[in-house]
């Protein structure tokens, strides 16, 4: 592709051999090292202004999973639901089922693509107590509203564990990182698809700090005395490899996130013809330009897609289809109306996006887009079939019941 999707770019370690010589004279290469302390450090200062506290973890699926299971240790044990919207990726509801819950899909909010509040209330009223935890994604990296569930923790008493892998770069409008004194859990990704990409690496924050000084020991083996396990745990440290390329790019991520939230502007520019989610004041890591296409051109986003391929520009179409409509999450999991989630997934397509991307890359997708929109066929707006639970999930909701 002469413009792909996506072009990561994390620092070179083929630059950095003196810090690289530097571990292996220190011979300490995992286990919470000085390369991750430091960089531990440097990232609770400078992204989340030094409240609470932060964790390095080997990826942010592993990260879901560490605080879920915290965040479920003290639920009473017929809590059994994660409620999480459809309208996201693979890894929570893989995260969620690890930990022996089972997703319970909400509705998204049209504007800004991530859980309905509205939504999310029905379902707390209609499932209560079954609901051991809630796991709200900011979608695409947009800044929900952390009060409202920072609000929901106390009235409902459950907790709230939020999907932030894509928003590390998103700023809050106190013009703190986003996440910065929730007190719940705020998981982080820096795998290589992100704005912030370093490879495979995790954080997993929370303002409260006793929070994450027991994270620490579930994400080594549960051992909460000297090599013995007192807790559920697991290995999900990062290597202090991984830890040096986290601080390199710590250093100038500023300038990537800046372009990048001028370049999904002049998209919104370029491109009048497709709606975009609803934008902030304050910056957004952008992790690709994601946009609807009319409903009148739902019918053709393959066809779009093929062109902008034949045009030497990549594209795709996150997340799309959603978690209800994979076979393994439709069989495992549990929703009733996902309509907007259904429209929006028909529509969505993500637009290239990169560190490097120039304004004449990005005139050369528009006007591709541009040409292609109004050539293709519009089809007068037909409803999208709704995603229907598959009466094969009746045998395992009827062995959860059996299980109370
Ligand atoms: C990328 C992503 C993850 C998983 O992050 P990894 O670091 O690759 O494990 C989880 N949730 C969402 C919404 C993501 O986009």
């Amino acid at each position: 592709m002469r413009i792909p999707l996506i072009k990561p770019n994390p620092p070179r370690l083929s630059e950095a051999a003196d810090e690289l010589r530097a571990i292996e004279d220190r011979g300490i290469f995992s286990n919470f090292g000085p390369v991750n302390s430091a960089f531990e450090h440097d990232m609770l200062v400078r992204i989340f202004g030094g409240v609470g506290a932060c964790m390095t973890v080997c990826n942010a699926t592993i990260g879901l999973m560490l605080a879920i299971q915290q965040a479920i240790g003290n639920r009473p044990k017929q809590t059994r639901y994660a409620l999480m919207p459809s309208f996201t990726f693979a890894a929570a509801a893989h995260a969620a089922m690890w930990c022996g819950l089972t997703p319970l899909y909400c509705d998204i909010d049209p504007l800004t693509w991530s859980a309905s509040a509205a939504d999310e209330e029905r379902l707390l009223a209609k499932y209560g107590d079954e609901i051991a935890v809630v796991m709200p994604y900011a979608t695409f990296g947009y800044d929900i509203d952390l009060a409202r569930y920072e609000d929901m923790m106390v009235r409902h008493g459950i907790p709230v564990v939020v999907d932030a892998a894509a928003s590390l770069g998103t700023l809050s409008a106190e013009n703190r990182g986003f996440g910065t004194g929730f007190s719940g859990w705020v998981v982080f990704s820096m795998h290589a698809t992100k704005a912030f990409a370093t490879g495979e690496a995790g954080i997993v924050y929370s303002g409260n700090e006793a929070c994450v000084a027991q994270l620490r020991q579930m994400c080594n083996f549960g051992f909460g005395a000297p090599r013995t396990a007192t807790m559920p745990g697991l290995n999900g440290k990062l290597s202090e490899i991984g830890a040096l390329l986290c601080r390199l790019h710590l250093e100038h991520y500023e300038d990537g996130m800046a372009h990048r939230a001028n370049m999904a502007q002049l998209y919104r520019d370029l491109i009048p013809g497709l709606t975009f989610q609803l934008a902030r004041d304050h910056r957004q890591a952008h992790q690709f330009a994601a946009a609807l296409l009319p409903e009148d051109l739902v019918a053709s986003r393959s066809d779009l897609a093929t062109a902008l391929r034949d045009a030497g520009i990549g594209s795709a179409s996150y997340f799309s289809p959603h978690l209800a409509q994979q076979s393994y999450f439709a069989e495992h999991s549990v929703w009733d109306d996902l309509s907007v989630t259904d429209d929006l997934g028909g529509r969505v397509i993500s637009l290239p996006m990169f560190d490097s991307i120039t304004p004449a890359e990005v005139e050369e997708v528009a006007f591709v887009m541009n040409r292609e929109m109004a050539r293709l066929p519009h089809m007068p707006m037909q409803r999208p079939v709704r995603t229907t639970m598959p009466h094969s999930a009746a045998p395992a909701l009827l062995e959860v019941a059996a299980r109370l």
